[in-house]
């Protein structure tokens, strides 16, 4: 069996889509969940794009330790200073330089010529070497590169100490069969590469990125990249969930182990999505909600005499099993701990006691608490920012005048003053929106906004994910409620505070 290492890029390219964007310990959470999902390497950010990305890395990689951390860094001297102040204090310091190799890139983006690229790209990898043990070269755009100017530059690049080479396909634009043959003449051709890593790193704008992994695996690639989700760019990134289950299903084929350890598949899919806003298609492969539902008469007739007639994934496989809740209003503390524990969140005791005081209030309420509202309402506790001065909400009401949707909004504000703020609209949402607006004193562009509910029933709770741009900065809020004009506020005033928050850590930063 062929050893496969999977190299997850959720934090630094998926985050980069528009969009997302998480906070640190947001971040922290989701690099603790691929260490359990088993990802052989976490692309953690990248440490000179901005303060925040620093911190995300510096604290993932102190923290996680089953996984090796990277960051990205360009071919500068500057961004692998920074990466290494970043990446230092991991187990494994990795680094991911990248350089574009490809005629399109080199004339117009960097105005280089090849030979000069070729220079760049060994200091960068040298310089890096005196800190990293672990040092990976991308060769961005590799796929639309000239063959012969690829291979020697893979060759250059191990010549100067890189233990990993990496050969995107940035833009999309490749098929399995080109892409596969690339990774056989890279391995046939470029000097040392039977001694290093190559790894591929597909985009889906053709919707070829697992397909275009899996035949550069088949070709000598021993590393593949991607994210969960496919989140990314444009049309995303490889799907690893995807990628890992395909690989195990049909390991009679591959013959390859990841790693990866597949019941963690679901919980790791359902965070990343929670935390980032993005919705999975319902039949997504995998991972999307329908993807074990069998609708027809004959599929279901079929799966009860024995399921494998219809299905090659069992939920239990990738962890979707769901078991029965028992828990309601009269649950005791315990169970609920239990409960937390079963579905793999530590919380501290106050997180907990804070998260079974929203549970008993949800259950008084709720006919039924789901496993998905405890999902929401564990990660709440777990993600919770505090130390930056920000809006609070006290209530929001709207009433209808003169047939017109009133809104009143009573709030503290960042300094610590309570106020009360009204305004009208043409709806009740629009009438809450410009109330918020007033508050926050500032230009608020909503620029997407979208309620959708967590499970099923009319007492399902609501979450409200709202992408604003709030003095000309673009940022993402989420939150819950049981009435959607609630989480719809809520939603608002954390896309307000986690910008907030963004800027004062960077003047935080500026002031060091
Ligand atoms: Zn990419």
């Amino acid at each position: 069996m062929r050893k496969i290492d999977i190299f997850d890029t959720t934090l630094r390219d998926g985050e980069q889509s528009a969009g997302i964007n998480l906070n640190t310990q947001e971040k922290l959470e989701i690099a603790k969940q691929l260490e359990k999902f088993g990802v052989t390497i976490m692309e953690a950010g990248f440490p000179a794009s901005s303060p925040g990305d620093f911190e995300a890395v510096n604290k993932i990689a102190k923290t996680v330790k089953n996984s090796i951390v990277t960051g990205l860094a360009r071919s500068m001297q500057s961004d692998i200073d920074t990466s290494w102040e970043a990446l230092k204090v991991a187990e494994q310091p990795h680094l991911h330089v990248f350089l574009a190799t490809s005629p399109i890139h080199m004339e117009y983006k960097l105005k280089k010529s090849p030979e000069e690229v070729i220079e760049i790209a060994v200091e960068a990898v040298k310089y890096a070497r005196k800190f990293f043990p672990l040092v990976q070269f991308s060769a961005e755009d590799a796929f639309r590169s000239d063959r012969e100017f690829l291979t020697r530059v893979v060759g250059e690049v191990i010549k100067a100490g890189a233990t990993t080479v990496n050969i995107p396909d940035t833009v999309g634009y490749a098929t399995p069969a080109e892409y596969g043959a690339l990774f056989k003449h890279l391995k046939e051709n470029a000097p040392g590469a039977d001694k290093v890593k190559l790894s591929a790193h597909c985009h889906n704008d053709l919707g070829m990125a697992v397909a275009n992994s899996i035949a550069a695996i088949e070709n000598g690639a021993e590393q593949v990249e991607g994210t969960i989700n496919g989140i990314g760019e444009r049309a995303g990134n490889a799907s690893l969930e995807e990628i890992a289950v395909a690989l195990h299903i049909r390991n009679d084929y591959y013959k390859t182990d990841t790693g990866i350890n597949l019941r963690e598949t679901k919980r790791t899919s359902h965070l990343v999505s929670q935390l980032t806003g993005v919705v999975i298609q319902p039949n997504k492969a995998v991972v999307g909600r329908n993807a074990f539902a069998h609708e027809s008469g004959i599929h279901q007739d079929g799966m009860l005499k024995n399921p494998e007639t219809y299905e090659i994934i069992t939920p239990e496989l990738i962890g979707a099993k769901v078991e029965p809740l028992a828990l309601g209003k009269h649950s005791g503390r315990h169970a609920f701990k239990d409960r937390a524990e079963t579905m793999g969140f530590q919380l501290t005791d106050e997180q907990l006691n804070a998260a079974f005081k929203s549970f008993k209030a949800l259950a008084d309420r709720k006919k039924e608490v789901t496993e998905d509202d405890l999902f929401v309402l564990f990660t709440g506790q777990q993600i919770k920012d505090t130390d930056a001065p920000v809006y609070k909400l006290i209530s929001t009401q709207v009433e209808y005048r003169n047939n017109e949707p009133n809104a009143t909004i009573v709030a503290e504000t960042p300094d610590g003053e309570e106020t009360t703020v009204t305004s009208t609209g043409n709806g009740s949402v629009e009438a809450i929106f410009n109330t918020l607006e007033k508050l926050v004193q500032g230009q608020v562009h909503i620029m997407d906004y979208r309620v959708t509910s967590i499970g099923k029933g009319r007492d399902a709770l609501g979450e409200a994910v709202i992408n604003l741009s709030y003095n000309d900065e673009r940022i993402t809020g989420r939150d819950v409620a049981q009435d959607v004009l609630q989480a719809s506020a809520k939603a608002y005033i954390n896309a307000i505070n986690r910008q907030l928050m963004k800027a004062e850590l960077r003047k935080r930063a500026e002031q060091q």
